[in-house]
């Protein structure tokens, strides 16, 4: 990113003067300052006001005392809002020395200087040299990017961080209550505070409590379709949809992949996949889908990211899927890859802390946040031993809640073992969540013993719930065979008597992949009798394209 260069911010309302000080300011300062003006108090506290929105860094404001309206002590009690570390220096005429004398104490005044400030080698530049290198030695450089400014307990504000990793959108995240300067500019956005977060651009623009899509659109992801048709419509961007997208690319089909949240899947909010072939050491999820993504697109794959599929049809030869914007693509085939979303862990309390405490799965974005705290990991199988391990890093305590016996029944070996000689991990086995509390952030969980049903508070600052999941398969309702618990049934089906599955139109077998409607094939978590693991899905999705060209040849 190139570093911005800080601002000298000068105001005086007669024209000439202006003109005088920023002559003199950029002979000396042109090459580490950007020198702007500003002819009266008003306009002057609304380019403060931009440049803090932009995140450019202020490192002097040199002001007019006596200017209509606003005056140069009132614009500096303004300024020193937005930028309390910028050095502050009034321009004063004789008649003035008392203002600006009782102005150090109101607005910390650091300097005043007399008119005419000439010759400015002798008058001007020693003075604000002086500030100027103070300044520099004790200012952190500014960071150009996307900043994310809100509360660490807003939901809202969570969900947009959560989506701009998972993206891969780098970010910096401003608390609010901790910066007193920012809240001022968010409050001067969203007034009574309640649209968090405000996102901040580089370019000076803004967006309140944005959506997915909104969001997506503005950082640059594509949300559209740039074709009415493709060979292949890929819903569902995790492990299964992103490897059928690689191999249905890179064979030279007109591939689309369609994900509603970011590429990924559930492997992507893995914090370490330590099974998955070639990686001896490890990949986190968000690493193992970013190579993925970049592959896939390499091979002309078109990813839509926010972007959910909520509907699919049969208009022979093709299959249309409805997009949420109401907006449809067409294929060939499709291939549903929508995997498992997570259980919901119902008690009482829970519903106002989401996002404010309680998250579904790792968070990543909330490890920084849990620095020396205590948390508590709800769930005994791997996805909950990984996450112990990882917030293990940060927390003071990790207390993992397991309703079982204890860890080994659903947990590998080798997570179960690590788990057990880490010693800032507590296993309580037995014991499951009664019920949450905090006020407008978690503060505790009541935790019940599953046996005797006692009950007993435990303390925390962040709870990570990781209790299963269920097939996500809603699009496919009504359309293609599922299963009775929902997941999408695929290939012959050997209960039926020549193995052909209800509905089945065809002479022919159904491929392996192929639901009961030709064309239509499903793969990964979603698929009945799936093994739910990271290689089985690529595995899938790999292997389905296959029977994908089979099913092309015909059509
Ligand atoms: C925290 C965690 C850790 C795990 N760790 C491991 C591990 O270490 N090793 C291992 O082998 N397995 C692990 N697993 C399991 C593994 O991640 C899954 O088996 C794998 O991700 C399944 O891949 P999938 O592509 O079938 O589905 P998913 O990963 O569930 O991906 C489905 C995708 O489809 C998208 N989608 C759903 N509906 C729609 C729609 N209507 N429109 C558009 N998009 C949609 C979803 O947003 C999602 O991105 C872990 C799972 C979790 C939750």
């Amino acid at each position: 990113m190139s570093p911005v260069r800080p601002v000298i911010l000068a105001v005086d309302d007669y024209a000439e003067v202006l003109a005088a000080v920023e002559r003199d300011l950029r002979q000396r300062y042109r090459a580490d300052y950007r020198v702007l003006g500003a002819t009266s108090g008003e306009d002057g506290l609304s380019a403060i006001r931009e440049l803090k929105e932009r995140g450019v860094p202020v490192a002097l404001f040199l002001v007019d005392q006596r200017m209509p309206g606003m005056n140069g002590t009132d614009l500096l009690i303004e300024a020193r809002k937005f930028y309390p570390d910028a050095r502050k220096v009034l321009l004063t005429a004789y008649a003035d020395t008392e203002a600006a004398i009782a102005s150090i104490n109101a607005v910390g005044l650091d300097h005043y200087l007399m008119k005419p400030w000439t010759p400015p080698e002798e008058r001007l530049y020693p003075v604000l040299d002086d500030l100027l290198s103070t300044w520099t030695s004790t200012t952190r450089p500014a960071y150009d990017g996307i900043r994310v400014a809100g509360s660490r307990w807003s939901r809202q504000c969570y969900q947009v961080k959560e989506f701009l990793s998972r993206n891969n959108v780098p970010y910096q995240w401003i608390d609010i209550d901790q910066d007193a300067p920012t809240r001022e500019l968010v409050q001067s956005i969203s007034p009574d505070l309640s649209a968090l977060p405000v996102v901040l651009f580089p370019d000076g623009g803004h967006l309140t409590c944005p959506n997915p899509t909104e969001l997506a659109d503005r950082v640059g992801l594509r949300t559209r379709a740039t074709m009415p048709f493709y060979d292949l419509v890929v819903v569902g961007g995790g492990p299964a949809g992103l490897a059928n997208a690689v191999y249905g690319a890179s064979e030279g089909l007109r591939t689309l992949m369609v994900e509603q949240s970011a590429p990924g899947g559930q492997a992507g909010t893995s914090s370490r996949i330590e099974n998955y072939l070639g990686f001896p050491s490890g990949i986190t999820g968000a690493d193992l889908a970013a190579r993925a993504t970049a592959q896939a697109r390499r091979f002309g794959a078109e990813i839509l990211t926010a972007q959910q599929a909520v509907g699919l049809r049969r208009e022979d030869p093709y299959r249309i899927v409805t997009l949420a914007d109401g907006s449809e693509v067409s294929a060939y085939a499709v291939l549903i890859a929508t995997g498992m979303s997570v259980r919901m862990l119902e008690v009482p309390g829970i519903e106002p802390l989401l996002g404010a405490g309680v998250y579904y799965g790792a968070a990543l974005s909330e490890a920084a946040a849990c620095r020396d705290a205590d948390v508590c990991v709800v769930g005994g199988a791997n996805s909950a031993g990984q996450g112990a391990l990882f917030f293990a890093r940060y927390a003071r305590k990790v207390t993992m809640l397991v309703r079982a016996s204890g860890l080994r029944p659903s947990m590998s070996h080798y997570l179960a073992a690590r788990i057990e000689t880490t010693p800032n991990i507590e296993v309580l086995p037995g014991m499951q969540v009664a019920s949450v509390e905090g006020n407008g952030h978690l503060e505790r969980a009541i935790i019940r013993d599953v046996h005797s049903g006692r009950e007993s508070p435990l303390d925390m600052s962040a709870m990570f719930i990781f209790i299963g999941a269920a097939p996500r398969s809603d699009l496919a309702a009504g359309v293609v065979a599922r299963d009775e618990k929902g997941f999408i049934l695929t290939g012959p089906d050997p209960s039926r008597r020549g193995g052909k599955p209800e509905g089945w139109p065809l002479e022919r077998d159904p491929f392996l992949f192929e639901t009961n409607v030709p064309g239509v094939f499903a793969a990964g978590d979603v698929r009945s009798g799936a093994n739910r693991r990271v290689a089985a899905a690529v595995g899938e999705g790999s292997a389905a394209i296959y029977t994908i060209h089979k099913y092309l040849e015909a059509v």
